[in-house]
């Protein structure tokens, strides 16, 4: 039996250590403090999704359909994240889904504007030129 003070080697029935008089069945006192639960925070599938979504909205042909569907998915997620019901990890993805749903809606928009309006159409000198 190792003395847990002096770590001299003991008969293995000896109650007190032979070297310094240790109880040795003296163990130190671990205090078990239940930790706290070291919970993983991690962004909610909602707030990931309403990032995605808010980033594709830049892709040509899905603009608002995708970009509408960011913003109200991550309004939702924030206001979730606000009343403590999604984890707060989640809060960076929520917002860049509603920033870029926002400018991908609106850059959709404003390009469709600009092709509508400048597009010239096609005059019958052209055809027969
Ligand atoms: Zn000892």
């Amino acid at each position: 039996m190792i003395c847990l003070r002096c770590a001299a080697d003991n008969r293995p029935s000896a109650i007190y250590c032979a070297a310094c008089g240790l109880k040795l069945d003296t163990r130190p006192e671990y205090q078990y403090v239940e930790a706290p639960k070291d919970r993983v925070e991690t962004a909610s599938g909602r707030a990931i999704l309403s990032a995605s979504l808010g980033i594709s909205s830049f892709l040509p042909f899905c603009g608002p359909i995708t970009g509408i569907t960011a913003i109200l998915l991550s309004a939702w997620e924030l206001e979730k994240i606000k009343s403590g019901n999604s984890s707060g990890a989640g809060r960076l993805a929520a917002t860049l889904g509603l920033w870029t749903g926002f400018v991908g809606s609106v850059v959709w928009l404003l390009y469709w504007i600009w092709k509508l309006y400048y597009s010239t159409p096609v005059s019958e000198d052209m055809i027969l030129a």
